[in-house]
């Protein structure tokens, strides 16, 4: 979890604009089996109940369905807050934005939270060290 610096940080590159747009669409993220521990601690409910309420399963990819075009848990704004799955918490910081210039612009074209006002390189920096302290940077 980041600590109060990485939130100062975190601000300078992303502030979240609430506006839903990462939990809409056909897919959802993919969760995994500690994302599904805090689901199922969150419901009180056996996890073939929460599979079969909120889960969609393809091959060995576990996701949240679909519902009217958004992710299950969506309604004006995340309903599951406390417990979201580990790759929602994460978005939109993702390792794959130092990867190259194109992929900023693709995720920051869907996300008006990114910072628009720095240089890609400046962008790097920051990021860097959140997920270094966060050890997401693998
Ligand atoms: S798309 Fe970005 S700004 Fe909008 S809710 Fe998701 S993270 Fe926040
Ligand atoms: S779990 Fe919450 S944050 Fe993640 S896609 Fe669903 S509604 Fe959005």
């Amino acid at each position: 979890m980041p600590g109060k610096g990485s939130k100062k940080v975190e601000e300078k590159i992303f502030q979240c604009r609430f506006c839903g747009a990462c939990c809409q669409g056909q897919t959802t993220v993919s969760l995994d089996e500690n994302d599904i521990k805090r689901l199922v601690a969150f419901f009180g409910k056996p996890y073939p109940e929460i599979l079969e309420k909120y889960l969609r399963v393809t091959g060995n990819v576990i996701q949240m369905k679909i519902k009217d075009g958004h992710c299950i848990f969506f309604n004006d704004g995340c309903t599951i807050h406390p417990c979201k799955p580990w790759r929602c918490r994460q978005w939109p910081l993702h390792p794959s934005l130092l990867a190259d210039r194109v992929n900023f612009q693709t995720i920051s074209s869907s996300c008006p939270g990114l910072a628009s006002n720095i240089e890609y390189e400046e962008f790097c920096r920051y990021l860097k060290q959140i997920l270094n302290k966060s050890g997401a940077n693998r």
